[in-house]
């Protein structure tokens, strides 16, 4: 990552949600999003969504539920995982 431009930032930001970009990656990553109002709002709603991804993927949640929910929420792409 040669630069902190916001296009740079969305090209490694999936590898950084799941954990699996580099130490010095996430390093400029965080220093962005300090300085980027714009990318931090992008960066919660995707944290906020994987999150809720997760929590609804928990197997005590009846399969009907979270099929209807995922189709509220406009994810059901994930669904297919
Ligand atoms: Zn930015």
């Amino acid at each position: 990552m040669d630069d902190n431009s916001c296009g740079n930032l969305l090209d490694h930001l999936s590898d950084y949600l799941d954990g699996e970009a580099s130490a010095a990656i996430c390093a400029e990553i965080e220093q962005h999003l300090q300085e980027c109002e714009d990318c931090r709002v992008v960066v919660d709603t995707l944290r906020q969504t994987i999150h809720l991804y997760h929590t609804l993927t928990q197997p005590d949640i009846p399969d009907d539920f979270r099929q209807r929910l995922y189709k509220s929420l406009d994810l059901e792409p994930y669904l297919e995982r």
